[in-house]
């Protein structure tokens, strides 16, 4: 039997498929789709390589849904998580993902740990984490391309998990398989993304994504919280962008509320927040231009009775609880396709 040290690696230049060989019967190879050493964002991704990692990780989700939450894929392996912004679901599920798939799994509290307060810079501490023989290093920074960096200049895969306003591949990723799972596709589907996407990492991912993967995405939001170029990306992705909320949410087969990132405003971009709930609100008035049977989707955390109306929040309709599991579940197949354990299929 080979181990996954046994596999052969290729970085993102060198356009090589892998072989993974199984019980030494070299005919049970399987050839990935996904050749990259990080993921960075969706921007770079092919619709091939976010079809691949989805489906792996629908398989993930049936592990995890399984009385069995346990697999051998990345014995042998480590994960370090440094997060430089405060996070809760993405940080316990990337741990939570390591820890199912048998990698040794280091939290590292980074924001306030000894290198930010010591002043180290990004870069030493990178140097740092390759130095450990980390096979992952996942990060979130409030930085833009902090991760981008940093993965220049290790050999350790580098999983994006959120950097400043620019990506959150792996949120948008999950919100691409919950949807998948409920409506069977992507291709064609109406997604309205209302709120602060001036702001979001996340509405940037799920344009890209979704758009490689045939959706339909509009967006509404004041002009306050419009990002700039937004008129090139409605050149290059299917996403239309509109001030009013109705407009944007007519016939949509999801609703995809962001949060007000109130940490990342400067100031003055909404009136009120209870201004802001009355007109970008979700709630039942809003969701009713809407297809009949339209689900309502968030990122998370969410600010309660703000972004969304805690009717809507709480109803059927709501696909946040499965969200989250979606969540664990990309996060396995990511790490699992990064590090070249994907177990072979015969
Ligand atoms: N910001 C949210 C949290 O920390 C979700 C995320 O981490 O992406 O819970
Ligand atoms: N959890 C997502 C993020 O970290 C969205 C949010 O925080 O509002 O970007």
């Amino acid at each position: 039997m080979f181990a996954c040290s046994d596999i052969i690696f290729y970085d993102t230049l060198a356009n090589l498929s892998i072989s993974l060989p199984v019980d030494n019967n070299p005919k049970v190879c399987y050839s990935l789709i996904v050749k990259t050493k990080d993921l960075l964002g969706l921007k770079e991704l092919t619709a091939d390589e976010i079809g691949e990692i989805l489906d792996l990780s629908a398989e993930m989700k049936q592990l995890l849904l399984s009385g069995h939450k346990k697999s051998t894929r990345m014995a042998g392996k480590n994960v370090a998580h440094a997060f430089y912004e405060p996070s809760t679901r993405t940080a316990v599920s990337f741990d939570e993902a390591a820890k199912i798939l048998g990698a040794v799994s280091c939290g590292m509290s980074v924001a306030n740990s000894a290198a930010a307060k010591k002043g180290e810079n990004l870069m030493d501490t990178a140097k740092v984490l390759s130095a450990m023989k980390f096979d992952v290093i996942v990060i979130r920074h409030q930085s833009a391309g902090a991760p981008h960096f940093i993965a220049k200049h290790v050999t350790a895969s580098v999983v994006n998990a959120g950097d400043g306003r620019n990506e959150h591949p792996t949120q948008a990723l999950l919100d691409m398989l919950t949807m998948k799972e409920r409506f069977g596709k992507l291709k064609g589907l109406k997604v309205a993304i209302v709120g602060d996407v001036k702001n979001s990492r996340v509405a940037r991912s799920n344009i890209y994504g979704l758009s490689k993967m045939g959706a339909e995405i509009r967006i509404a939001c004041p002009d306050t919280l419009l990002f700039s170029g937004s008129d090139d990306m409605s050149k290059n992705y299917s996403v239309k962008f509109f001030t009013n909320p109705e407009d944007a949410v007519r016939d949509a087969d999801v609703v995809m509320a962001l949060r007000l990132q109130l940490e990342r405003m400067s100031g003055g971009l909404v009136p009120s927040i209870a201004e802001y709930h009355t007109l970008y609100g979700v709630d039942d008035r809003l969701l009713s231009f809407a297809k009949k049977d339209c689900l309502v989707m968030h990122p998370g955390p969410v600010n309660r009775g703000v972004e969304l109306a805690t009717s809507v929040m709480d109803s059927e309709r709501s696909l946040i609880d499965d969200q989250v599991t979606s969540g664990v579940a990309v996060r396995m197949a990511v790490l699992t396709l990064l590090t070249g354990c994907k177990e072979v299929r015969p």
